[in-house]
């Protein structure tokens, strides 16, 4: 079941995803679980924080420790202790972005695409593996996930038009077989998902192209599910993919414009791996519902710290768009928050807290002396109380824009 209206505010929409570990609220972000774990911070603290979805990485778990592993601890949920939902994504992304990383450690090239597949050698002990749309729907159905991702072909940028022709069909044709194998699995096994079964999103390609940015929507939606075995309502979410590769920020608000119009209205939009506080808030206006990005916890072990910046009001949606501005090129920049480095010396003898209108563990227990002491002595406490200092920011940002 899902339901995703608008909310009379800009494109931006409130709803909820029934999934089969629960319910999530929409618009929302989802912490970064890439080997099945968040970085620092147990399930128990996420769920505490407010998180109902996390989300886990199809490649990662794959290789290590394996998704037939995994299976039969019980699936991921149990075996990293997590009761909310998880979503998957289909491995592609790192299959591609990792590739190059064995060609500089092993001496051949990393990735052979085909169109069976991506042919690809393991960054870290040079074994070949293949990734194909079946056998990655195969890897997320074993890992238990809610929300499985279709294996895209993601370009990086800069991509010539060509490119990312080929590029987008190759992803289109990917995407019917992982359809009809995905409903195949389904229906042989009624049992196991008598309770309910996961949710299939495809991935809108097609560079900083227009025309084939709504060629990839148009194939996409166009496919004819029951010819393949599946409902006819077909795809239960949309996500868009390749963006956050190095594009000029100014496309990637262009690509929101192409490709939202031409979405279905019901079903929930996953913009991937993005992104700062002033994107999501943008792209939410822009009719996204879903969001995932590493910036919180990486930046976050680096000491960067993400507060609401108290001179302005940012309790609703409106509030947070009014603080957005765009620059000459086209990046946004917001006032209502601002970043800190804990690690800067005036912090040295800075007895408050990071934010003391926050709520979270860190903020009502510690100083940012005390954090800053454990960041220059390397103690994994500090990654830790700004890890959950900046996800409850995030977390934070994604309730104030459900408020009109
Ligand atoms: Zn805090």
């Amino acid at each position: 079941m899902l339901t995703i209206e608008d909310s009379g505010f800009c494109q931006s929409r409130i709803g909820q995803i029934e999934t089969k570990s629960g319910v999530v609220d929409t618009p929302f972000f989802m912490p970064i679980a890439t080997k099945g774990s968040i970085k620092h911070i147990s399930p128990e603290e996420i769920k505490q924080i407010g998180f109902q979805l996390v989300l886990g990485n199809t490649y990662h778990l794959w290789l290590r420790p394996g998704d037939d592993l995994i299976d039969r601890a019980g699936g991921l949920h149990k075996f990293m202790n997590w009761d909310g939902s998880i979503l998957t994504d289909s491995g592609g992304f790192q299959v591609f972005s990792l590739g190059a990383r064995a060609k500089k450690n092993f001496g051949i090239s990393g990735v052979k695409l085909t169109e069976k597949g991506a042919e690809f050698i393991d960054h870290t002990d040079g074994s070949r593996y293949m990734l194909t749309p079946e056998k990655s729907i195969d890897i997320q159905l074993n890992l238990g996930s809610d929300i499985i991702l279709c294996l895209d072909e993601c370009p990086p940028y800069p991509c010539s038009y060509e490119d990312a022709d080929k590029s987008l069909k190759l992803t289109t044709r990917w995407a019917k077989r992982c359809f009809e194998h995905f409903h195949r699995q389904i229906s042989k096994n009624p049992k196991k998902y008598s309770k309910g079964r996961p949710k299939l999103f495809c991935i809108v390609q097609g560079s900083v192209y227009e025309d084939l940015r709504k060629e990839s929507t148009k194939q996409l939606l166009e496919i004819e599910f029951e010819k393949l075995g599946g409902p006819k309502e077909g795809w239960d979410g949309i996500a868009i993919g390749g963006v956050a590769v190095g594009e000029p920020r100014k496309k990637l608000y262009q690509i929101l414009d192409w490709v939202t119009p031409l979405l279905p209205k019901d079903k929930p939009r996953y913009l991937m791996g993005l992104g700062r506080p002033e994107e999501v808030v943008s792209a939410v206006c822009a009719g996204v519902d879903m969001f995932d990005c590493v910036i919180p916890t990486r930046e976050g072990r680096h000491g960067r710290i993400f507060r609401w910046n108290s001179k302005y009001k940012t309790e609703t949606i409106s509030d947070l768009k009014k603080q957005i501005k765009s620059g000459a090129s086209g990046e946004k920049t917001a006032n209502f928050y601002e970043t800190i480095n804990i690690t800067n010396e005036k912090f040295k003898e800075d007895f408050s807290p990071i934010d003391a209108n926050c709520d979270c563990y860190a903020c009502k227990n510690y100083t940012k002396a005390y954090i800053r002491h454990l960041f220059r002595t390397k103690e994994a406490f500090g990654f830790r109380l700004v890890s959950i200092h900046n996800l409850t920011f995030y977390y934070q940002l994604m309730q104030k824009l459900k408020m009109k």
